[in-house]
């Protein structure tokens, strides 16, 4: 009467999450929720900067700033039109200009990203916001003008840097500087690079 005691435990071997090799303890590198061996960890790990890396390079910056100034355009004569139409500065579509820019960039960089394409968002953003507030002060300034029975009218585009410069400081207020810093920010936010997180 042999009594075969054949429970022994047989632990539940952990195998790489790549290579299906069984892995000791000392053999695991955890990456998230999965194990993988050392040689697929690193393997892994060189993937993904590569294609960090090549999401940075090899853009298309002409293509991608007609992205940008496409947004700007349509963001400046929506908040043109509907500042003139309802004659209030409906500033909160302001922020419009700079989702359309920074959208605009990124699409039409065919989703790449990087501190040049940051800085050219912002740069379009910017620029369409004071184009937008020269436009909604021109409008009205004419309708002013109008009334008056002067002659003269603003004109776009502006004749000069300083006639641009004038009619947009006519009313720049602080809720003006909000906007902008909003749009900046946007524009800033939307096309940035992504960043490895530190192992
Ligand atoms: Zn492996």
């Amino acid at each position: 009467m042999a009594d075969v005691n054949e429970s022994t435990t047989t632990p539940t071997a952990t195998r790489c999450g790549r290579c299906q090799a069984a892995l000791t303890e000392r053999e695991q590198v955890t990456a998230g929720d999965r194990v993988f061996c050392r040689t697929c960890y690193d393997i892994l790990k060189l993937q993904v900067r590569t294609g960090v890396a090549a999401m940075s390079q090899d853009i298309n910056y002409p293509i991608a700033a007609i992205g940008a100034i496409l947004g700007g355009v349509v963001g400046a004569l929506a908040w043109w039109g509907l500042t003139v139409l309802t004659k209030i500065g409906f500033g909160l579509v302001a922020v419009v200009i700079g989702l359309l820019v920074g959208h605009g960039t990124l699409r039409f960089a065919g989703g790449k990203r990087s501190l040049g394409l940051q800085v050219l968002a912002v740069a379009v953003g910017a620029l369409s916001f004071l184009v937008a507030v020269y436009l909604v002060n021109m409008t009205f300034f004419n309708e002013a003008l109008a009334q008056r029975g002067e002659a003269w009218r603003v004109g776009f585009p502006p004749p000069s840097i300083n006639v641009f410069y004038r009619v947009i400081a006519a009313n720049f207020g602080i809720m003006k500087l909000v906007f902008l810093g909003i749009i900046v920010y946007e524009a800033w936010f939307i096309p940035r690079p992504i960043k490895l997180a530190a192992p």
